[in-house]
């Protein structure tokens, strides 16, 4: 990644091309970028990554797939808004997020809403915007029920299933064995058998099994097992389900060793899934919701070298940035081996890596540590840092409180 480069004209780097000494976000070198935008730091997100990466899933995944966008990955109103006419369906995990996708223009009998811990409220909100509840647990159902007859609509509804099955090997596991999503597969069909007691509308199933998997392999398992199980609980459902959505949990390479999922492999496998599922279920839409392998890699976070400070022989390109912005890149968002994003001087690009230097924030905590002794032509003051794979858990996933330095800027280009 760091290796002296001879031909700078040819080069892209993590999808972003290189011109120059300047990497182009959005069609424009950095450095102009950074003017337009008038601050550092700040994410940048490219609007043609975004559209080539939706283009690429249905280039790939078997026509007629139910595409849905989980907001919580980026939940950028531009963003929404570009993605809006681009995928099928937005995934909402609050009233706030359910509001930005309503006010992209997005269909509300495509947005669903997921997530433990609905508020009566919130799910009142849904119901009269029309949009699809997940149902997290019974007590939830309950209440969904209660407020959808005081507004006198009837609710549309799928169950979230916390699977029975269990997958080694993804990056963040959040089905099987005991968890606070979804019901227990077990207790789904005493659900359903209350589901259809009700005045509501039943959807279909969400089986959520985990995040952050690069290998097919896993992917495909996890697909069909989240498949033979929907089977099993829809012979207890009140009516066939219009969709089965068996989860996303596409990963992207955030570290050198990381490779990326061979989308091309995972299409194969959900070809198959898709003929079964127009088998057995024929009046069901297959679906998945994807978060960060539709955002992540198309977003660069770019902060600015204020100070170049050597302690005891080691080097700190000491930014405006850090962990207040970006903290999955400093491996405190759940991460649990701490391990450099991909970065770049993204004003030096056709310099020579040199020297080993580390890229810290400028919080008061040691964790303030963006990069950590990476390879970097030598840096200096004004220079501006550039943190790939920084599309997705980013800007909405980091305290801008702590210590007060407020947040980033944001923008689509
Ligand atoms: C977080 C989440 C997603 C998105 O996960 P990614 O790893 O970003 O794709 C999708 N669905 C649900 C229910 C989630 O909680």
């Amino acid at each position: 990644m760091n290796a002296p480069v001879t031909n700078p004209d040819l080069r892209r780097i993590h999808g972003f091309p290189v011109s120059g000494d300047q990497l182009v976000v959005g069609g424009l070198p950095l450095r102009r970028l950074a003017a337009r935008v008038g601050t550092t730091p700040f994410y940048a997100y490219d609007r043609g990554l975004l559209t080539e990466r939706v283009a690429a899933l249905r280039h790939h995944l078997p026509a007629g797939l139910h595409l849905s966008y989980a907001v919580k990955a980026n939940p950028m109103p531009a963003v929404i808004g570009h993605l809006a006419r681009l995928v099928d369906g937005m995934d909402v995990a609050s009233a706030g997020e359910l509001a930005k996708v309503l006010d992209a223009g997005m269909d509300p009998s495509h947005v669903s809403f997921a997530g433990p811990g609905k508020r009566a409220e919130e799910l009142a909100q849904a119901v009269a915007a029309g949009v699809t509840v997940n149902i997290e647990s019974p007590a939830e159902l309950e209440v969904l029920t209660r407020e959808a007859a005081r507004i006198g609509v009837a609710p549309r509804v799928a169950v979230r299933v916390n699977p029975d099955f269990d997958l080694r090997g993804s990056g963040m596991r959040m089905g099987g064995g005991a968890k606070q999503f979804g019901i227990d597969a077990e207790e789904v069909p005493q659900l359903l058998r209350r589901i259809a007691e009700l005045d509501a509308d039943f959807v279909g199933f969400h089986v959520f099994w985990g995040s952050q998997a690069l290998r097919p392999a896993l992917i495909r398992e996890a697909q069909e097992k989240s498949v033979d199980l929907v089977l099993r609980l829809t012979e207890h459902a009140p009516g066939p389900p219009e969709l089965v959505n068996v989860g996303g949990g596409f990963g992207i390479p955030y570290h050198e060793k990381d490779e990326a999922l061979p989308l091309a492999v995972v299409g194969e496998g959900m070809a198959a899934l898709s003929d079964r599922l127009a088998r057995d279920l024929p009046e069901a839409r297959l679906g998945i919701e994807l978060g960060r392998y539709i955002v992540g890699e198309a977003g660069v976070y770019v902060c600015r070298v204020v100070d170049r400070k050597v302690s005891r022989g080691q080097v700190f390109l000491v930014t405006d940035g850090g962990l207040h912005h970006h903290l999955a890149a400093t491996g405190n968002f759940g991460q649990v081996l701490r391990r450099n994003y991909p970065v770049v001087l993204g004003t030096r690009m056709a310099a020579a890596a040199v020297e080993t230097q580390s890229v810290v924030g400028c919080l008061c905590t040691p964790i303030d540590l963006l990069a950590d002794r990476v390879e970097l032509p030598r840096a200096e003051v004004g220079d501006l840092v550039v943190i790939f794979q920084s599309g997705a858990y980013g800007a909405s996933a980091s305290p801008h409180g702590f210590l007060g330095h407020g947040g980033p800027a944001e923008v689509l280009v």
